[in-house]
């Protein structure tokens, strides 16, 4: 198939290129990156496939996702484990529409993830490609304490650790704090996880939002900060020059504001001692600073050259499913540009879970995982509301708001 579009954004950062085609190969690969005419000459019996005023780019990728976290339905009672198992599935699809052909899950239900891509490598079900923790762990009575496994000591933490790889963990989450400055798990306990990771080649990521917790996670040497709420510059630097990335996830902290915000207006006449009224307030007193610290700092710390990268973390009940789109949107709108937003979610993730050599770039040799969006993107990330073509190791898997997620080869 060759693919055109005026603009090509190579997912590096920097490159935008005019006037350039791909053709993909039958192995799933970039085969080459030429003008159209040169292409359709040299390769005359390809699908052409061109899209006028629009932008292709890499397929992008949601660093922290939780496909199977059905905690928060309403129905929490009917989800067993088949249901949890296909509501993942449904969260994972969803993602073609969002023009996403990677995530990384940070913590699901026991199991799901690893079922998924095994699927997925049958040929049962077409999803994006997926990179996975198991359930992550917390101390006991810790952030997600009903959701994960309790450890406590150093020990027991690389006992869990052990088990999750055993079980197909591809990487490990920690959770380390919550809404409060008292950090969860000891500089020891966290020592042990990022060592107990390391030693056995994989990597981990810590969810810490409050200092010092931050900076406990620091020290020890964990792969990713998920969020990082409350960081200063100086934790940013000190992340970029030991090679931590960070996932802001903008998106969700900002929607969490929104709501309680909503909610707390819609009952503004009930009085402050109501239970609802006391839990919208404690959470509007943290969601409040939380937005406006991505608000306010996120360029600062964007510019000391820590890596950044792209993800939602999106599980409560009616939230949008991985609105990718609009986390770039708010990094924009938070003074990066559209160029730099994109590498956010295409060549940085790829080279922090170490598959630069296969994907993260629209490059010759890389896989086909592609996108293509009405416009021109590097003026304007809202074009990525616009996805017009989705493919997935040159595989259609979007085109025109329609999924083809059927089995095997059968619409391409
Ligand atoms: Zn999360």
């Amino acid at each position: 198939m060759i693919i055109c579009a005026k603009y090509l954004m190579t997912g590096d950062g920097e490159t935008v290129l005019e006037g350039q085609a791909v053709l993909t190969g039958g192995d799933g690969k970039i085969k080459k990156i030429a003008p159209k005419e040169e292409l359709v000459q040299d390769f005359p019996e390809e699908e052409v496939k061109d899209y006028g005023e629009a932008t292709l780019l890499p397929g992008l990728c949601d660093m922290h996702v939780h496909l199977a976290y059905w905690y928060s339905q309403p129905d929490s009672f009917n989800y067993n484990e088949q249901m949890i198992t296909l509501y993942a599935l449904q969260h994972a699809q969803a993602a073609f529409e969002r023009g996403i052909t990677s995530v990384r899950d940070m913590s699901s239900y026991h199991g799901v993830c690893r079922s998924l891509k095994l699927a997925q490598e049958k040929g049962f079900i077409t999803i994006p490609r997926i990179t996975h923790t198991d359930t992550g762990m917390c101390m006991t009575g810790g952030h997600a304490c009903d959701e994960v496994p309790e450890v406590d000591g150093p020990w027991e933490v690389r006992k869990e650790i052990r088990k999750q790889v055993r079980d197909g963990a591809e990487w490990v989450k920690i959770l380390t704090t919550h809404r409060s400055h008292i950090p969860e798990f000891t500089q020891e306990e966290l020592n042990a996880a990022v060592d107990e990771c390391h030693r056995r080649g994989i990597k981990c990521g810590v969810h810490a939002g409050t200092n010092p917790g931050i900076q406990m996670c620091i020290d020890a040497g964990f792969d990713t900060i998920e969020h990082a709420t409350f960081m200063t510059v100086d934790h940013a630097k000190q992340m970029a020059e030991k090679g931590i990335a960070w996932t802001p996830t903008i998106m969700a902290y900002t929607l969490l504001y929104d709501i309680c915000k909503e909610n707390l207006e819609k009952n503004a006449g009930k009085p402050v001692n109501d239970p609802v009224m006391q839990k919208e307030m404690k959470d509007y007193q943290y969601f409040e600073p939380a937005y406006k610290a991505y608000r306010d700092h996120f360029k600062e710390f964007y510019d000391t050259g820590v890596t950044v990268i792209a993800g939602t973390d999106m599980v409560m009940y009616q939230s949008p499913l991985l609105p990718l789109p609009r986390e770039l949107q708010y990094m924009v709108e938070y003074g990066i540009t559209p160029v730099q937003a994109i590498q956010t979610a295409t060549s940085n993730p790829a080279k922090v879970l170490g598959v630069e050599n296969e994907r993260g770039l629209v490059k010759e040799g890389l896989d086909a995982d592609l996108l293509v969006v009405g416009g021109e993107l590097s003026k304007d990330i809202t074009c990525l509301n616009d996805v017009k073509l989705v493919t997935l190791g040159g595989k259609r898997v979007f085109e025109d708001g329609i999924r083809y997620v059927g089995t095997g080869n059968m619409f391409m």
